[in-house]
């Protein structure tokens, strides 16, 4: 017998929906009433038999039960030193909890801190997906196909009914009518019909984010920010007034020797570097699937798709999940101290997204409170060739894919004399590595990837190619 789970795409704050099938393996099934995604689900969707592959609770490398992982994990906290990392990917009832836990130091990942407090809301909530479908003018900061792949649907139909799709991205995208050079945005025309599509996730530079802001806000245009987690949104309403730290700050704090013990709750370290995390005494992570093999202490709990909880995807939209565990509550309870009542905690997060009850087919209605002027002035890119990583839940979940290639164009190509079928290769700060390439309609002096290789400083890395 078979049992049958309706449930949300962890693989980003898209919030598609789908079924998963545990038969001896699992399965998945599509779901066709699901308002996000009608059913469809992309690549990465269709991998998630991968991404759940069992997991089990270790300390030091010896398999224990998830109470004693528990339990373990509470005396090395106790310790001191400690930072508590989640990124949003998992349940709003888990995270309430894990902000009681993490009242030392929560990290959500993203640079809030950097960002005026009165953009909170805008960053934290996007629009219904009906209303990109009725833009008249669409921008995009971010390449549709390789992030958010569901929403091409959105766009396509905009278009049918006469959108015009303006991207501003390092590479020309088949559904753009035009695509503009990042450093040539000034020539962006913008009016109030304009909806720009950007992204915010724990790599966002700042300065960028606040020039998209201040886009919007000088041609009265409407702006939606895209997230990375299946509860980013989720996660970001639930702490907008937590006191809270971006990766950034994380990174320096273990550098510094403040951070000792790092523990993760659904997100995977190894979005730290690497002589960053090797400063660490202990990492602890509680998850339901296989997300590091860098742990000292790992706390299985059950799959997102098993999960008794709440989910909010980018529109604002409350979804329940299929399940029925709470695992992951009852192991934060153990490091808490205290028992976590999920019926209490899921009361708290009603209240606070403004909902008597969760129906994924109805859009509650958000403010979006006007936004002050923002002064942005992005700093150019001077180096002459930069690495383009562009994040997507491949990159995020650290899940293996095939695309381990860079794009650059045939300029490119020619003024290095590279060969058809033969390799490139990028250095950067003494590192260097040989990859694959593809011809791309990419601009000059920039190569893509989709793929995390580990020479990346954030979006964008200086690099050198050769051949
Ligand atoms: S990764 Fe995002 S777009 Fe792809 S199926 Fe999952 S939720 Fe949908």
């Amino acid at each position: 017998m078979s049992n049958v789970y309706s449930t949300i795409c962890p693989g980003c704050n898209f919030g598609c929906g789908l079924y998963i099938r545990e038969n001896g393996a699992i399965d998945i099934d599509f779901r066709k009433s699901s308002p996000a995604n009608a059913g469809k689900l992309c690549r990465f969707g269709m991998n998630l038999p991968k991404l759940y592959a069992p997991v089990k609770s270790m300390i030091d490398g010896k398999e224990v039960t998830l109470e004693d992982a528990a339990k373990e994990a509470a005396k090395r906290i106790s310790a001191g030193s400690t930072a508590f990392l989640s990124f949003g990917n998992t349940t709003c009832e888990e995270l309430l909890a894990f902000q009681k836990v993490a009242t030392s130091y929560l990290c959500t990942g993203v640079n809030f801190d950097a960002l005026p407090k009165d953009t909170y809301q805008t960053l934290s909530v996007g629009i219904p997906y009906s209303e990109i479908e009725a833009a008249k003018h669409i921008v995009l900061f971010i390449d549709p196909y390789e992030q958010y792949p569901l929403i091409v649907r959105r766009l396509l139909s905009a278009k049918k009914k006469g959108a015009k799709i303006t991207a501003v991205w390092w590479k020309a995208l088949p559904i753009a009518n035009e695509t503009i050079k990042p450093a040539d945005v000034s020539k962006l025309q913008l009016s109030k019909d304009s909806l720009i599509i950007s992204d915010f996730h724990p790599m966002s530079d700042a300065d960028q984010v606040k020039n998209v802001l201040a886009l919007a806000k000088n041609a009265g245009a409407r702006v939606t920010f895209l997230k990375p987690f299946a509860n980013s949104t989720g996660a970001y309403i639930l702490s907008k007034d937590a006191k809270q730290k971006s990766h950034g700050a994380l990174v320096d704090d273990i550098n510094k020797g403040t951070i000792k013990t790092l523990f993760c709750l659904e997100s995977d370290p190894s979005i730290l570097p690497a002589e960053t995390l090797a400063k660490l005494t202990n990492i602890i992570v509680q998850s339901g699937s296989a997300i590091s093999d860098k742990a000292n202490i790992i706390i299985a709990h059950e799959p997102l798709y098993k999960k008794k909880g709440t989910l909010i995807n980018n529109e604002g939209r409350a979804q329940a999940l299929g399940g029925a565990g709470t695992n992951g509550l009852d192991a934060l309870g153990i490091m808490a101290g205290a028992k976590f009542e999920f019926n209490a905690l899921h009361e708290s997060v009603k209240k606070a997204i403004g909902i008597s009850t969760v129906d994924e087919f109805t859009v509650p209605k958000y403010d979006r409170p006007a936004y002050s002027a923002i002064q942005a002035a992005p700093k150019p890119f001077e180096a002459k060739t930069a690495l383009v990583s562009v994040y997507n839940p491949f990159m995020w979940f650290n899940l293996a894919d095939d695309n381990d290639f860079v794009e650059l164009n045939l300029n490119t190509v020619r003024s290095l004399k590279l060969l058809k079928g033969g390799t490139l290769k990028i250095k950067s700060n003494g590192s260097s590595i040989e990859k694959k390439f593809k011809v791309a309609p990419v601009q000059d002096n920039v190569i893509i990837s989709a793929k995390k290789f580990g020479i990346e400083k954030g979006m964008l890395t200086p690099v050198e190619i050769l051949r």
